[in-house]
């Protein structure tokens, strides 16, 4: 269901502003947060809260941001797991051992767009800039995972994937999940030519599309359908899917946006841990 997210914090009072699912807020069984681009220390295009270690923004702010947003959520930004990201469909199981890799310790992780873990207090994260941040919960087994799914790991089903992993890995049952799909672009600014929508129809089926708007040679995706479409074939109840209402692009005020930032800006970031 479409929804909007309760916010961490109040604009203004200097703390870093964050996202939260309500019905991954009310178990109790993990702490998580998507993160805006409110309440950090970076200047100009990467004002203030990026999270991107990847732009060329300083190190220095990007940590101290980490440090900001997890304290917020609740966290330990140096226990935090963060891989490098490439829009491909791997996916990592990760352990104690991973803690704090990618951001405070030099990573030997490799590229992978989602990660999983069963273990309480590791942290995980994906970063953003218009793309899908997917966080899922398996209550009874204890098991969460973060995903990254911009329009190529929507085709590349990378959602489906993951709780494909879980499932073999675990034994979750994917009619148990809890997923939460963070603040992307939507379909009033998410704008591909022909190449990339008939990408979609043949990948998904035209009935999927339905409901995008044309405009001269420009279509216009609504990829939070295909992504939760691609859940529900795996098993996963629609109604235990919560979709953020924000656009970034709409909201870039609040929001990285990759695309109404005309490229250059920082990115914002899902992190969920599960605390027992
Ligand atoms: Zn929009």
């Amino acid at each position: 269901m479409n929804m909007n997210f309760n916010f961490f914090g109040k604009p203004n009072d200097g703390n870093p502003i964050a996202l939260a699912c309500p019905f991954f807020e009310n178990n109790g069984l993990v702490r998580h947060g998507f993160s805006t681009r409110l309440g950090g220390v970076s200047d100009d295009a990467y004002f203030s809260l990026n999270l991107g270690l990847n732009t060329k923004d300083s190190r220095e702010n990007v940590v101290e941001n980490y440090r900001r947003f997890c304290e917020q959520i609740g966290t330990d930004y140096e226990k935090l797991v963060l891989t490098r990201q490439v829009h491909g469909t791997n996916i990592k199981t990760v352990t104690k051992e991973d803690a704090g890799k990618g951001l405070v310790r030099v990573s030997d992780l490799g590229e992978f767009d989602g990660l999983i873990t069963d273990e309480p207090g590791l942290p995980i994260g994906v970063f953003y800039a218009d793309c899908t941040p997917i966080l899922m919960l398996d209550p009874k087994h204890k098991v969460i995972a973060a995903v990254h799914s911009g329009w190529k790991g929507t085709l590349g089903r990378i959602g489906r994937k993951a709780v494909q992993e879980v499932r073999r890995n675990f034994g979750t049952d994917p009619k148990d999940i809890l997923v939460a799909f963070g603040p992307s672009i939507k379909a009033c600014h998410f704008e591909v030519g022909e190449d990339v929508f008939s990408m979609f129809c043949q990948n998904f089926g035209t009935r999927a599309l339905y409901g995008s708007l044309q405009k001269g040679e420009k279509f216009y995706v609504n990829t939070d359908k295909l992504n939760r479409a691609q859940l529900i074939e795996e098993g996963v109840r629609e109604e235990n899917i919560f979709i953020s209402n924000s656009c970034t692009y709409c909201h870039n005020d609040t929001f990285y946006s990759h695309r109404a930032d005309g490229g250059k800006t920082g990115r914002m970031c899902a992190v969920i841990e599960l605390v027992k």
